[in-house]
């Protein structure tokens, strides 16, 4: 087997961007999106400040609240109401996590399910698993964007998608589902996972584990979507982000492969775009 194809999440991510955004200045009204942000969580900052920024990019308007960490459950649960309530705004989104005081499964479960922009709502979950139409998790939508960009048709293709988690790994896997794979879910409790792995001819690794899936573990020519950010150490004691999948072995078997940094990353911000996209125009 020859390498595989490293699938270009960043400029299918930059293609999609450009086509929300023509479709934006095509609207008789501007799409408002706005971000909730409680405390002053680094990561979390980067994450809004780049979502702020993609959102003004395609002519968006984007509605910014950076609350300070001591906001009250009541405080944070008002401003959602108000934001549920407001005209201007198609979707909400409550940067995650949220300060250990605060009850996230509440503020998630008020935001209006057609403003869920995120996803992450039960509704929306629901809906998914009902097969449905529904506002679906920004990060399992670029994944299957990705693969139907290289495969094309999925039907009765073997999934196996490693991780269930509500934001992850089951939607994921739901999306799959609704595309006619047969589809397996692995967890920490699968057993012979490696061998589990050998089937699949669409491989998603959503862990959160260095590197834990091998080169051995993949079947010659599969498509291997890598959700996982983990850092590590790297050269010079400087650390560097490495996915779920050992990437230098994997690509010598697979068919297609995300790198990470690069692959599943820059899709999640421009599904949450087209989500709120989606929602603007009232599809669901
Ligand atoms: P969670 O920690 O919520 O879920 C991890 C899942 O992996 C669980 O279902 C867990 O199983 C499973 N798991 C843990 N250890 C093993 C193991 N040894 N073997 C098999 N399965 C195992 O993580 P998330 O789903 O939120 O995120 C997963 C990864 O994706 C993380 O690295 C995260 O940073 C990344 N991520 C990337 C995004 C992007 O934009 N690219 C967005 C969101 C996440 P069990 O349920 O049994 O505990």
């Amino acid at each position: 087997m020859g390498d595989a194809q490293i699938i270009d999440g960043k400029a299918f991510a930059a293609e999609l961007l450009k086509r929300i955004g023509a479709e934006v200045a095509g609207l008789k009204y501007q799409p408002g999106l706005a971000v909730v942000l409680v405390g002053d969580d680094p990561a979390s900052q980067v994450y809004v400040r780049s979502k702020i920024k993609q959102t003004i990019a395609v002519g968006m308007r984007s509605v910014e609240h950076k609350l300070p960490v001591g906001t009250t459950q009541g405080e944070l649960m008002a401003l959602v109401a108000g934001l549920n309530a407001d005209e201007s705004v198609q979707g909400i989104l409550v940067q995650l996590p949220l300060p250990g005081h605060l009850d996230s499964g509440a503020v998630l479960d008020l935001i209006d399910p057609g403003k869920d922009v995120d996803g992450l709502h039960v509704v929306n979950a629901g809906r998914l698993a009902a097969g449905l139409p529904a506002l679906v998790s920004c990060t399992p939508l670029g994944c299957l964007l990705l693969l139907k960009d290289v495969l094309g048709d999925l039907t009765g293709l073997e999934a196996v998608v490693i991780g269930r988690s509500h934001m992850v790994g089951k939607p994921v896997a739901q999306l799959l589902l609704r595309e006619n794979c047969t589809v397996t879910m692995a967890h920490s409790k699968t057993r012979n996972l490696a061998q589990v792995c050998r089937r699949a001819d669409i491989l998603v690794a959503a862990v959160g584990r260095a590197q834990m899936v091998r080169g051995d573990w993949i079947k010659p020519g599969a498509a291997v979507i890598d959700v996982g950010i983990n850092r590590v150490a790297g050269e010079g004691g400087k650390t560097r982000l490495v996915g779920d999948v050992a990437f230098e072995e994997a690509r010598r078997v697979a068919g297609w492969i995300t790198p990470v940094p690069g692959g599943v990353g820059p899709m999640t911000i421009a599904c949450l775009l087209r989500n709120t996209l989606e929602a603007a125009k009232g599809r669901i």
